[in-house]
């Protein structure tokens, strides 16, 4: 299924767009050819950076992220990248003798923040420079004033780059630039090169507007003869003074990203981290490889012959930095582990995550989508982790249950719609349009006030059909067709909520079918009236689960969406759903408790024989039920243990008298996410005297989430 699978096509072009950027600086054609060189690395290649660029303005432009921190983030790994990269060039540099060059301060400034310290480094000062000034852009003029002030700045450099020779007749623009070419060597920089690529990739990360892979294709096609016929004329008379920049450039890398954006497959992070390693560690191999051929006596093939060069230098780079992926890939997970696996923890399994929404997806009748519910911190599973998964998956609608809620996933950078389930106060209409985000109609005096704000605001209208909680009474025609008549909501939906869809009892099966007849019977009376029904939805997971056979727009898929049920009662449709959640903690003591001694509050647990008692460090405080005092166990090593007298806020006892070989750090299982494995979540919930949502959700507050 297209839609839940990762971008794919973008991660195999990194790799691609690597062996361009070696390609530039290695000429691999120029000993044979040189026109098919010029094209080669002067245009075709001339895709890599921006490429690079884009890949990271996809993730980190959007309109919606208002606080700094996801730039901050950006910027933090670039620099440390690049502190990196300076210090491995160090040698290089040194052997250069570029610490005996005159004016060697101000000119390491200048090539701090512009043009890098090795020649290829330039790209992340560069990616620094412009993915700030595209987010500054962003956040104070909105995406068409950035547009416009970005696409500025590129055409001055173009100016500088592949026009030069074009504009340096002019007296004045001549000494424009002779000023800027004192600042840098290159206007193919963070300021004039970079910022476009940015703001264009994270526009089209919001999807409003997507083409084909067909189109794109096409497009890609028809802007890339102009670019070459673009870059042919302006090397046939020679007017570049550098050869970057195209105007054709732009488009070019519209539908390319646009056609890679299409490719969805499995993750390949370590294409990602390899591609980037070739990047940096390239130039370094050209020298290896130039001091091995003047070694070995293979000048000759190795350097003079240029196509052996760029496959020498390219087979040692590739080598290298698989390699060294692979071991980073292997490393980091476990060092993020260590540190949240120390108490107790949440620890997710996304793959299960991807699962679910396939096999949800695949019950949903043609043209109906999912809309994930990610209220409470998805369900206690961490509203940043599912969510920006979830989008990555092509999950488009999101419902929160109150206004925060949806602004904290507006600065995850969550960009698809957002419905607020809950009630918004109507003062705070301004925020619902500045955060773009969906507000439910919760009833008609509702409606009414949020009208009176004079802003407009995006609207669901509920509808109450016997739940009697929030919606306008489902026979009260009149109120819903003056609702749809107020001037400032926007009625992008209607949708009422099921109250007994969990059960198949012949009585509660008859009062839902009463609840959808009668909500259709509005929508008809509403068409009767002229009113355009907006998008619809009924069911949550237990709607869609025991009512498959309705078509609606959306179906709000929380509990379900999080593999578990509610409780351990079977549905009409039995879907192999699989848990996300696991909870897990560790044996932090172990203790001999003679016969006849207690352990515990209130001394509820008496030692019925001489036992060792492990001591768990989690409790009440991490939303553990304290009610499940002496009646639930946990896993430790695959063997059962019981809770052994009350839990305490931060810890409790489990009875492993009869376990063997347990030590200390062991990891003892509270909640299991594994197929059939026990304790699971609805398990645990009935034994608490609840259902699997409210045992997740509380599990919220203090607990690390760790993704596996
Ligand atoms: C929470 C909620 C849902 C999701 O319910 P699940 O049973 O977890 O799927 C759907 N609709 C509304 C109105 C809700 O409040």
């Amino acid at each position: 299924m297209r839609g839940t699978k990762s971008y794919a096509g973008i991660d195999y072009f990194r790799m691609v767009a690597a062996v361009l950027v070696v390609a530039i600086h290695t000429s691999p054609l120029l000993s044979f050819h040189e026109t098919a060189d010029f094209v080669l690395t002067r245009v075709i290649a001339r895709v890599g950076v921006p490429f690079f660029l884009m890949t990271s303005g996809f993730f980190l432009i959007t309109r919606y992220r208002q606080d700094g921190e996801k730039l901050k983030g950006f910027v933090k790994k670039t620099a440390l990248l690049y502190g990196v990269a300076i210090v491995l060039y160090l040698p290089l540099n040194w052997y250069n003798g570029y610490f005996n060059e005159k004016n060697f301060l101000p000119r390491l400034i200048q090539d701090l923040v512009f043009d890098g310290t090795m020649y290829h480094l330039w790209y992340l000062p560069a990616s620094i420079l412009g993915g700030a000034i595209a987010w500054y852009l962003m956040k104070k003029c909105g995406m068409p004033t950035a547009f416009l002030i970005a696409g500025l700045l590129y055409l001055v450099g173009l100016g500088g780059d592949s026009y030069y020779g074009a504009v340096e007749g002019i007296t004045l623009v001549k000494r424009f630039y002779d000023l800027l070419f004192q600042i840098f060597d290159y206007t193919r920089n963070g300021l004039f090169f970079a910022p476009i690529f940015f703001l264009l990739a994270g526009w089209m990360a919001e999807g409003k507007v997507r083409l084909s892979l067909g189109k794109n294709l096409m497009g890609l096609a028809v802007s890339f003869g102009l670019m070459l016929a673009e870059a042919l004329l302006l090397h046939h008379f020679r007017l570049q003074r550098h050869d970057s920049m195209y105007l054709f450039l732009v488009p070019c890398m519209y539908f390319l990203f646009g056609a890679l954006l299409q490719i969805r497959q499995g993750r390949v992070g370590l294409l990602r981290t390899a591609a980037l390693l070739v990047y940096l560690i390239h130039p370094m191999v050209i020298v290896i490889v130039r001091l091995a051929a003047k070694k070995t006596g293979l000048w000759e093939p190795l350097v003079e012959n240029s196509l052996g060069h760029f496959v020498a230098v390219l087979l040692l780079s590739g080598i290298f930095s698989l390699g060294g992926a692979a071991l980073w890939e292997r490393r980091k997970p476990k060092g993020a582990r260590g540190k949240d696996t120390g108490r107790a923890w949440i620890e997710l399994d996304l793959k299960h995550l991807v699962h679910n929404v396939e096999v949800l997806k695949e019950l949903l009748p043609e043209g109906c989508r999912l809309m994930a519910v990610v209220k409470t911190q998805a369900y206690g599973h961490g509203a940043f982790a599912i969510a920006s998964h979830l989008e990555r998956l092509g999950v488009d609608a999101f419902a929160v249950a109150t206004i925060d809620e949806g602004i904290q996933l507006r600065s995850y950078g969550i960009r698809g719609e957002i419905l607020v389930l809950g009630y918004t106060a109507p003062s705070r209409a301004r925020e619902l349009k500045k955060y773009d985000l969906t507000q439910t109609l919760i009833d008609f005096s509702y409606a009414a006030a949020l009208n009176r704000q004079g802003v407009p605001v995006k609207c669901h209208l509920k509808i109450d059909t016997g739940m009697h909680r929030l919606g306008v009474d489902c026979r009260d025609a009149g109120k819903v067709k003056k609702i749809f008549r107020m001037r400032r909501l926007k009625m992008n939906g209607i949708f009422t909520h099921l109250c007994c869809a969990d059960s198949l009892a012949p009585g509660d099966v008859a009062f839902t079918r009463g609840q959808i007849n009668d909500f259709y019977g509005l929508l008809g009376e509403l068409t009767e009236a002229g009113i355009a029904v907006p998008k619809v939805h009924i069911q949550s997971s237990y709607g869609l689960l025991n009512h498959p056979e309705l078509s609606c727009d959306y179906v709000r898929v929380g509990i379900a969406l999080y593999g578990v049920l509610s409780t351990t009662q079977k549905t009409a449709v039995q879907a192999d759903l699989r848990p996300v959640l696991a909870l897990k903690t560790r044996v932090a003591a172990l203790k001999d408790v003679p016969k006849g001694e207690s352990v515990g509050y209130g001394r509820v647990f008496t030692a019925a024989r001489d036992s060792r008692i492990a001591i768990l460090p989690i409790g009440y405080g991490d939303g553990l039920p304290r009610i499940l005092s002496g009646a639930g166990g946990v896993r430790i090593r695959g063997q059962y243990a019981p809770i052994a007298g009350r839990i305490c806020m931060d810890q409790m006892a489990v009875d492993v008298t009869e376990l063997s070989e347990i030590s200390l750090g062991d990891v003892a299982v509270v909640i299991c996410n594994e197929a059939d494995c026990e304790p699971s979540a609805p398990v645990v919930a009935e034994m608490a005297g609840t259902i699997s949502n409210e045992l997740l959700c509380r599990l919220g507050a203090r607990l690390p989430v760790v993704v596996r």
